[in-house]
């Protein structure tokens, strides 16, 4: 058995004075862990670098979205190679709120991913079915395609800086959990997917969380799940019980 390191991401989105966010890492800063889960915040671009400066180690920063380009005439972009130049070494890719309002395509978010891992960043991919597809049974052929096209972009050994995040669109900032089993049901298919399309090795090490309201009262029984690596939190992130999901892995 490969032990995959659990991993707790908090995507802020929009959301924070510099005031606020201060607090809320000053409160990760004080908090216990025992270091079995590497800890990532994604703060608004704005204060990546101040919060940088702030966060303890061995917590880390995240971008919320990259570009695909080095430089150039891209008005409002962040270049993965200039996040590379600050030192934010985490980005998340295809989350599913730049997929539905700001048109990142499955094809736009496997070359952000890809041009992501060439300048030495890691990248939280983010993948999920919307409830309509879910409905129709659909789930696991939105998961694998989105996951297709990130994988005609990258080799097999650029896996290895890639976290996936499994977060259907239902239950994201809705209050639906899934279930663990609705959870373990695509977490065990995703990495099936890697077996049979990448390698058995890939498929081992590859960490995959769960995104969509989870909280301090449903993560225990959600990091239970063998295939659950870790979480993917947005409005939880912001408050106390952050800590909590972050200690959720036994
Ligand atoms: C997210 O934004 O990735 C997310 C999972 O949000 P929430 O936890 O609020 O559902």
């Amino acid at each position: 058995m490969v032990a995959r390191k659990f991993f707790v991401g908090g995507n802020f989105k929009m959301n924070g004075s510099l005031t606020e966010i201060e607090t809320i890492i000053e409160r990760i800063n004080e908090a216990k862990f025992d270091g079995s889960t590497e800890i990532v915040v994604a703060p608004p671009a704005l204060y990546l670098l101040k919060i940088q400066e702030e966060l303890k180690a061995p917590s880390q920063v995240a971008a919320q979205n990259s570009f695909t380009e080095k430089s150039g005439a891209f008005t409002g972009e962040i270049s993965p190679s200039q996040l590379k130049d600050a030192n934010v070494h985490w980005v998340i890719l295809g989350h599913s709120e730049r997929r539905s309002l700001f048109g990142d395509t499955d094809k736009l978010v496997a070359d952000k991913v890809k041009a992501a891992i060439e300048n030495g960043l890691a990248v939280i991919a983010c993948v999920g079915e919307s409830l309509e597809q879910r409905e129709a049974g659909e789930t696991q052929e939105i998961v694998e395609r989105q996951l297709e096209t990130i994988a005609k972009e990258i080799s097999e050994s650029e896996w290895k800086d890639v976290v996936i995040a499994y977060e259907p669109v239902w239950a994201i900032g809705t209050g639906k959990v899934a279930t663990k089993e609705q959870a373990q049901e695509v977490h065990d298919q995703i990495r099936k997917w890697l077996a049979k399309r990448v390698t058995q090795s890939v498929a081992d090490q590859t960490r995959i969380i769960y995104g969509g309201s989870v909280n301090g009262k449903n993560c225990a029984d959600l990091a239970n799940a063998p295939d659950i690596d870790g979480f993917l939190v947005g409005g939880a992130s912001l408050k106390p019980e952050f800590i909590d999901i972050c200690n959720s892995h036994k």
